[in-house]
């Protein structure tokens, strides 16, 4: 992967390649982005620049030997650690087990939602992990020498689902480095990472795609015309993967984007506020088939609309600066935005939050959704003043 392939982050890739310019490249590294930001291709653009025979003054040449390796992921200096699942014959999994599946995972797009790698996984139910057993690995990989280039580097994708007790043996990787070791760590939850492991690693915080960058990566496979790409851009705020699946799931009625993410949201809506329990039911079966990644996306999707139905009824003037809402969304929050103020606007989205950790949990999405929905029914009805 080299820079110029990834679109976005043009200060970050110029920083990046300073520090190798000068000289000054920290040897533990956090790079912190939201979903779809392509912090794990940057991650590997890095590393491949600094291992590259012939660089160029903006990117790794992308054809020495060094670079073909790394085309294919399969350099000898590149190490990789990700979560894994336990399986039927896996009881004591570790990266490489998987590793030919991951090189196809991470090779296919420049965006890597954990979701998707579960399900590449093969993985139902269970949860992915980096597990202790996967400490023994990183050690035994840092003590070799370095085959080809003068670096070693380690890229650690979702670092915070390590278990304290691999986090904690990383941790002392990271104090006594081994020489020319190179410690990428690659994460969306920096909360979730050992605060000593934090303290130690040098924050490098990669920014949501713009939505000119979006429009640009969707045109290269969508043809759509520029409103539906703009009213795409806005819902995705910075998230291509986002942005990517609306575009494959944009009905194109009307000249306006129809997801179906907003139909479950005003149905939701509607039906909480009417207290309509017939109707829940109803949704509820139409969102247990969305399956566990969707019904993640619905979920950032209606606490996206929750904020920006309370900054329009907040905000004097309604203007687009303010408020980032695609058509028709536009028109139903005209009506719906007075019924989210400060007395439910935390409610609502706390009750969001614990349904999506409840549903990366496991636990049965029916439940989850109408305990959500009748709660939804009580909070709607708070009166604002
Ligand atoms: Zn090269």
């Amino acid at each position: 992967m080299i820079f110029k392939n990834i679109t976005g982050n043009e200060l970050i890739k110029k920083r990046l390649i300073d520090t190798v310019k000068i000289n000054r490249i920290s040897h533990a590294q956090l790079f912190l982005g939201i979903e779809g930001s392509g912090k794990l291709a940057l991650a590997i653009a890095y590393a491949q620049y600094i291992c590259c025979k012939n660089k160029k003054e903006d990117d790794a040449c992308g054809v020495c030997p060094s670079c073909n390796k790394y085309n294919k992921l399969i350099h000898p200096d590149l190490h990789f650690v990700f979560p894994v699942v336990k399986t039927a014959k896996l009881t004591k999994p570790i990266s490489d087990d998987f590793i030919k599946v991951w090189r196809e995972f991470v090779l296919k797009s420049n965006y890597h939602s954990y979701n998707d790698w579960l399900e590449m996984m093969g993985s139902d139910n269970s949860q992915g992990g980096i597990f202790t057993q996967e400490s023994q690995e990183i050690i035994k990989k840092l003590n070799l020498k370095t085959y080809e280039s003068e670096y070693k580097v380690m890229i650690i994708w979702m670092a915070d689902k390590m278990n304290i007790s691999a986090a904690n043996k990383l941790l002392k990787l990271i104090e006594e480095p081994p020489p020319k070791t190179l410690f990428i760590l690659v994460t969306e939850n920096e909360g979730e990472i050992l605060t000593t492991i934090r303290s130690r690693t040098q924050l490098i915080k990669i920014s949501r795609l713009t939505d000119d960058e979006i429009i640009s990566e969707l045109k290269k496979r969508h043809e759509a015309d520029m409103n539906i790409l703009t009213d795409i851009s806005r819902i995705a705020n910075g998230n291509m993967l986002l942005a990517e699946r609306l575009a494959v799931e944009t009905v194109r009625d009307s000249g306006g984007v129809n997801t179906i993410y907003f139909d479950l949201f005003t149905k939701l809506m509607r039906n909480a506020f009417a207290t309509n329990i017939p109707a829940l039911l109803e949704w509820i079966e139409e969102v247990a088939k969305l399956g566990r990644e969707r019904q993640k996306f619905f979920i950032d999707y209606a606490l996206r609309m929750i904020r920006e139905n309370f900054v329009m009824n907040t905000a004097k003037e309604h203007t687009d600066k303010l408020v980032y809402l695609a058509n028709q969304e536009l028109d139903f929050s005209k009506k719906f935005h007075p019924y989210i103020h400060k007395n439910n606007v935390i409610l609502l989205s706390e009750e969001l939050n614990e349904t999506a950790s409840n549903i990366e949990r496991n636990a049965y999405d029916k439940i989850c959704f109408l305990d959500m929905a009748l709660k939804f029914s009580k909070y709607l009805k708070i009166k604002p003043q």
